[in-house]
């Protein structure tokens, strides 16, 4: 049953997915959803009740069983569709992004772009779901293992990728062959909503993808369904320790990638422009709104005053802006509770070197790039995640007090070194204690057929995301021990042999 739920005028109702079509909540609860850059809300988004999310597993459950039995060359080929329709379709997808989160479009292309990167990962999974064979284990026996794949599994979003973490989770989770319940952040949701159809478009069955926007009583109904067998959550550490505490309770298995505090240690060798560029790239694109944006810059020994000039310099040409001004660089943060909150960071501690609240547009929920410098482990500066474009410098005197740093750092999910000291590099990558480490680079996640995740507070679980760890994460294994007797019948075909 659907009908239109009613909105204020220019306000757009954002629906549920189920079963291959929207589905108007009826829960009667519903979030408002805001254009960023001008602070005025754009739509309305339903809030699923826990009955919807029951009719949301449901539609999954039923769809599973044709699902699982599809043969690995016709999910190949769906797959290769719906690489084509998101591709061609991208920068539809990019402004949905840009409307809502409010990133730059330049950068809401690069987020739908390394999305599609897994969706490319997943066009192989024929060779992704093979198993392991042995001949003659003992006399007249052979042993080999496949790849199931779960059943209905869950996926929980945060609003900074709207677009590409869902990707990281539905493209794996449907490539292996189980049915999913997606719950995208309330704040930006619409692009969920248009994946959907892009699935439904590309011939996907109805009910293998389903979209249930939702708040905490959506979340707890997935985690408590008896039908989910697998959660994956991406967002913030308290929620994904949450989330995971309370899957694995219930038995399921679970996957909960949390927050950050990514750390960019300069040596002094670096080259100073270099690292100066890449803080000002890690630090503000997205308005510092990425789990892997540069938070904490590590600035060892004489390099510090140099950097901090450097980085002040470039501040002043970051153009900040509505993401759909194609001379924007940086767009608005995601509510204005937020915006306020990162804010509040910029001035009681360190020494304010560029104050973002300074200089940018009065409408909407926007914030400068900020700078400060002398930042202490002990300031709240530093020990919190922020998320926003508030960059810290903190000056130590040896390569060794750096790595310290990072390595008591309680999060532990990116972190890179500015160096040419090949050497030291290497040492770094030996010594560090994070999921992905950036040698020169800033922002260091792993192309799609490696894994994305992660150490300490950082990831909830054993199991990093998307790549082959994604693979296993949304399979289990069975081993088959086998005896057969001699074939009994053939028969005789003269076609070239194709896969059925
Ligand atoms: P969030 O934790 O507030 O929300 C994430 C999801 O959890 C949303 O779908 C939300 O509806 C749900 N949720 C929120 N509160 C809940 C509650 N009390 N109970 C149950 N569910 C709840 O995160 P966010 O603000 O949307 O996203 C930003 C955070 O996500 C940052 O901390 C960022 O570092 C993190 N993040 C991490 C990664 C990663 O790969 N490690 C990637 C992107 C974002």
């Amino acid at each position: 049953m659907t009908e239109t739920i009613e909105a204020p005028a220019a306000v757009k109702p954002i629906n549920h997915w189920i079963s291959g079509s929207p589905y108007s909540g009826q829960s009667g609860r519903t979030g408002a959803v805001y254009n960023p850059a001008t602070g005025q809300q754009s739509g309305e988004v339903d809030l699923a009740s826990v009955e919807e999310v029951d009719k949301a597993v449901q539609a999954a459950k039923a769809a599973f069983p044709a699902w699982r039995s599809t043969s690995l060359a016709k999910k190949a080929e769906l797959f290769f569709r719906i690489r084509e329709l998101l591709h061609e379709r991208r920068e539809e997808m990019a402004r949905i992004l840009t409307a809502e989160h409010g990133k730059v479009l330049s950068d809401a292309m690069g987020e739908v772009t390394r999305g599609l990167e897994v969706i490319e990962f997943c066009c192989g999974l024929p060779h992704l779901l093979k198993g392991a064979m042995t001949e003659q284990a003992s006399t007249g026996i052979d042993v080999y293992s496949i790849k199931q794949p779960l059943g209905v599994v869950g996926g929980i979003t945060p609003f900074n990728f709207p677009a590409m973490v869902p990707m990281w989770m539905w493209a794996p989770a449907i490539a292996c062959g189980n049915a999913f319940v997606l719950k995208p952040s309330e704040k930006d949701p619409s692009a969920s909503v248009f994946t959907a159809e892009l699935l439904k478009e590309a011939g996907l069955p109805d009910g293998v993808f389903n979209v249930v926007h939702g708040d905490k009583v959506a979340v707890d109904a997935l985690l408590e369904h008896p039908d989910v067998s697998a959660i994956s959550f991406v967002g913030s550490t308290p929620i994904a320790k949450y989330v995971y505490e309370r899957a694995t309770a219930q038995g399921k298995r679970c996957q909960a990638l949390g927050g950050a505090k990514n750390h960019m240690i300069v040596l002094p060798d670096a080259d100073i422009d270099m690292a100066a560029d890449a803080a000002v790239s890690a630090a503000y694109g997205s308005a510092g709104e990425r789990c892997m944006a540069v938070s904490a810059v590590i600035a060892v020994g004489e390099v510090a005053d140099p950097l901090v000039q450097a980085i002040k310099d470039r501040i002043p040409n970051v153009k900040v802006g509505a993401g759909t001004d194609p001379s924007s660089e940086m767009g608005p943060l995601i509510t204005k509770e937020h915006r306020d909150k990162v804010a509040s960071y910029i001035g009681d501690e360190g020494e304010v070197v560029v104050d973002g609240r300074e200089a940018c547009p009065a409408d909407g929920f926007f914030l400068g790039a900020t700078l400060i410098d002398h930042v202490t482990p002990d300031m709240k500066a530093y020990r919190d995640e922020i998320f926003g474009p508030v960059l810290g410098v903190t000056r130590v005197s040896t390569y060794e007090e750096a790595v310290r740093l990072v390595n008591e750092n309680p999060y532990g999910n990116g972190t890179a070194i500015f160096t040419r000291d090949g050497g030291v590099a290497r040492q770094f990558q030996f010594d560090v204690q994070a999921g992905m480490v950036g040698v020169n680079v800033p922002i260091p996640v792993p192309v799609a057929y490696y894994s994305f995740g992660g150490w300490k507070a950082s990831l909830f679980g054993d199991r990093h995301i998307y790549g082959p760890e994604g693979i296993d994460f949304y399979t289990r294994s069975k081993v088959v021990t086998a005896r057969w007797p001699d074939p009994a019948t053939s028969s005789v075909d003269l076609g070239f042999p194709q896969t059925r």
